[in-house]
């Protein structure tokens, strides 16, 4: 029996219309009812903005949860184009994910506003998926834990533990996202247990009960490899999210595994 449920998040970015979409989500929701009914994994599912409602109305009733990929922490103003943690929790999501590197890196993304992104999801009743995650240059550079301290100082700043024991944080080593390069389960383990140990160090016990994701280049080939390992709690995965056997397969790993 593990100690954390794991949860397994389909970041499905910028791709599918709505009714793509809705497919993807039946196909989901369909297989994996009867895996979830033994409460062993969540499943969680992230739709473009535009998708939310409709994929909300299909899951309706399922244990698949909805995620959004982003959010903007004030709940409503004169902020043109945004859309607010609180009408993310209105229209259905459970999760929202904070930081994804491709926000920190085409849109400006930076810890701060990571932080107040993940409160803002958490005091509309949502549990947020903090990204981290270090470059090839800081990892070569030997910063790789560095890097990661100091997104967990900025992302998790004046968190409770109430705060964290509601957050999921996702190790997404940026040299693995869409690369095709997944880190090893050794190499993402070293981090997994070295982010643990530093919530451990900052927030106590919680820090047991905290999920922590690996992202990176995952598919149904690689994921029983990191799942043995004793600080992998689950996966963000992005391009074979978007098939929903693989992702299944991802999902059901034990059984792939065990077949
Ligand atoms: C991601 O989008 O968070 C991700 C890990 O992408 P991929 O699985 O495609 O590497």
């Amino acid at each position: 029996m593990r100690l954390r449920r794991p949860i397994f998040c389909g970041n499905w970015k910028l791709h599918r219309t709505i009714a793509e979409s809705l497919e993807l989500a039946t196909a989901v929701k369909n297989a994996v009812g009867p895996t979830v009914h033994r409460n062993d994994i969540e499943v969680v599912l992230a739709p473009v903005f535009t998708a939310l409602h409709p994929v909300a109305g299909r899951l309706f009733g399922s244990q698949v949860r909805l995620a959004a990929q982003d959010c903007f922490w004030e709940s409503q103003g004169a902020f043109t184009g945004e859309v607010s943690a609180y009408l993310l929790a209105d229209v259905g999501c459970r999760y929202v994910i904070v930081g994804h590197s491709e926000r920190r890196q085409h849109f400006g993304e930076v810890d701060e506003t990571v932080n107040r992104k993940a409160k803002a999801v958490i005091a509309a009743g949502m549990r947020p998926i903090v990204c981290i995650g270090e470059t090839a240059r800081e990892r070569d550079d030997g910063m790789m834990f560095s890097r990661l301290a100091a997104q967990m100082m900025g992302g998790l700043l004046g968190f409770s533990e109430e705060m964290l024991a509601e957050t999921v944080l996702a190790y997404e080593p940026i040299w693995a996202i869409g690369t095709g390069r997944v880190a090893t389960p050794e190499q993402a383990q070293e981090a997994h247990g070295y982010i643990r140990q530093h919530l451990r160090e900052h927030f106590g016990e919680v820090a047991e009960r905290v999920r922590i994701q690996y992202g990176g280049s995952v598919k149904a080939d690689n994921i029983a490899g990191l799942m043995v390992q004793p600080d992998i709690d689950g996966a963000l995965v992005g391009g074979a999210s978007l098939k929903a056997e693989e992702f299944l397969n991802i999902v059901r790993y034990q059984e792939v595994a065990g077949s």
